[in-house]
């Protein structure tokens, strides 16, 4: 079923009778040329790239819940491409391209929102740092601004620029950066998988990995084994226990993240805005809640709910940034896990297992990376090599020294 304006007002003139299922209920085949372990956005990304990009229809992804039950549909729905290193940035603006053609490429409308992405300064070294990043992405055809502190009054007045303990000096706007209904991307990649013909195999979780000789065979799961001449994981915060299955020690933490949504209320923010002073990042749904977040929990956990002293903290980094919205009732509040890597950027590589590869690693940033990802790991599993935005996630770079430390923090997983 092709979702159209036709469509919707036919379905709204018969009662909405006739809307079909998004996707198939699937149920595990013997055998499968792929199998996608993780229902995720990476995973489904992955799965509908296998079957659009490179004509491999044959392909299952196998989840241990439901659709959109794990990070893709719990994060805070930013995207942008605002990086600095090398092997970072024409990877991110990739994604950023796919998210600008995605609603049409998958007949699905995500809400793809490119509401801005304003990064705010609290000083001198903060506005150098600021301009050096905002002059690495012009310089690979990212779009930036570096805002003076008027600039940024005229966009968030509502921002305390009065006396505040850490002033506000200015700010890197990226434009086209934003906002992407979360669930909506699971959903419609799910869809738009399934009409090319992929099994989206819900409530399958994988137990262990079959491997003879040093190759894949298959997986083992809770409703039986499902061969595969080729296994891609993308299980995010539960990469390191998935890999464990496979006799693989990858060098990822599992942390919390939590995020926020406050009652609705009239429009008030129409970009994204994030706190330099503090971990604090904020927007406005299209339903007029406050969605916000801040720092991962900092402990090793694979519960998907948080602490009270992270909400304490993330509710300070709002109040120093926006006073007002300590008038705000908080809603809903809700954890998710993270797979944070040693250096903060992610990995998609094979592994040392024949026909068995890796999606993991994207700390708390991999929903923006979601077209891109499963672009990029579909590419690696069809035809064995890496896409070129990609090249740089090598698993091996642990070992090699080659990392990709964004922040400068250094081997500290929960700081990145
Ligand atoms: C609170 C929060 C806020 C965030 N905010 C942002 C943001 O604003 N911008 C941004 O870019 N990123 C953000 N992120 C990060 C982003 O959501 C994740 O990096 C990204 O969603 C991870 O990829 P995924 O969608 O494939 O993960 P998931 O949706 O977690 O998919 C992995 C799937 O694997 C399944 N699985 C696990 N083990 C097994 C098994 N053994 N067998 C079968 N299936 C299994 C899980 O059930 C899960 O559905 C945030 C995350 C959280 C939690």
């Amino acid at each position: 079923m092709q979702y159209s304006a036709f469509s919707l007002l036919k379905n709204a003139l018969t009662g909405h009778r006739y809307w079909k299922p998004a996707w198939r209920e699937a149920q595990p085949r013997d055998r499968y040329d792929v199998v996608i372990v993780g229902g995720g956005g990476h995973g489904l990304a992955t799965a509908y790239y296998l079957a659009k990009n490179h004509g491999i229809t044959n392909v299952a992804v196998v989840e241990k819940g439901y659709i959109g039950s794990g990070n893709v549909g719990r994060n805070t729905t930013i995207v942008r491409s605002n990086y600095l290193l090398p092997g970072n940035v024409p990877f991110y603006e990739w994604s950023m391209k796919l998210w600008e053609g995605l609603e049409r490429d998958i007949n699905y409308n995500a809400m793809v929102s490119q509401r801005g992405v304003l990064n705010l300064c609290h000083s001198d070294a903060q506005r150098d740092a600021f301009a050096r990043r905002g002059n690495a992405m012009r310089l690979h055809g990212v779009d930036s601004e570096l805002l003076e502190k008027e600039q940024v009054r005229k966009i968030a007045p509502y921002l305390n620029f009065d006396d505040a303990r850490f002033p506000i000096q200015g700010g890197l706007l990226q434009p086209r950066g934003g906002t992407v209904r979360h669930d909506a991307v699971a959903w419609g990649y799910a869809r738009a998988g399934d009409r090319r013909g992929v099994d989206i195999i819900q409530n399958c979780e994988v137990t262990g990995f079959r491997i003879d000789n040093g190759k894949i065979l298959g997986v083992e799961t809770s409703r039986g084994f499902i061969g595969a001449s080729k296994v891609g994981m993308a299980v995010a915060g539960n990469a390191s226990r998935v890999a464990g299955m496979a006799g693989m020690r990858l060098p990822i933490e599992s942390h919390v993240l939590q995020a926020f949504v406050s009652e609705g209320i009239k429009p008030l923010i129409d970009t994204v805005i994030t706190f330099g002073a503090g971990h604090f990042y904020i927007s406005q749904s299209d339903k007029g809640g406050l969605v916000f977040g801040g720092d991962i929990d900092g402990y090793n956990s694979y519960a998907q709910r948080g602490n009270l002293p992270t909400v304490e903290d993330v509710c300070e980094g709002g109040m120093a940034l926006m006073p007002m919205i300590g008038r705000v009732r908080m809603l809903r509040q809700w954890g998710g896990i993270m797979d944070m890597s040693m250096d903060g950027s992610p990995i998609i590589d094979r592994t040392p297992v024949d026909g068995l590869y890796l999606n993991a690693g994207w700390c708390y940033g991999g929903f923006k990376a979601t077209p891109a990802s499963g672009w990029c790991f579909a590419h690696l599993i069809a035809r064995d090599e890496p896409h070129a935005v990609a090249a740089a996630y090598r698993l091996d770079r642990f070992a090699t020294g080659h990392v990709i430390d964004e922040k400068g923090q250094g081997a500290q997983p929960n700081l990145h």
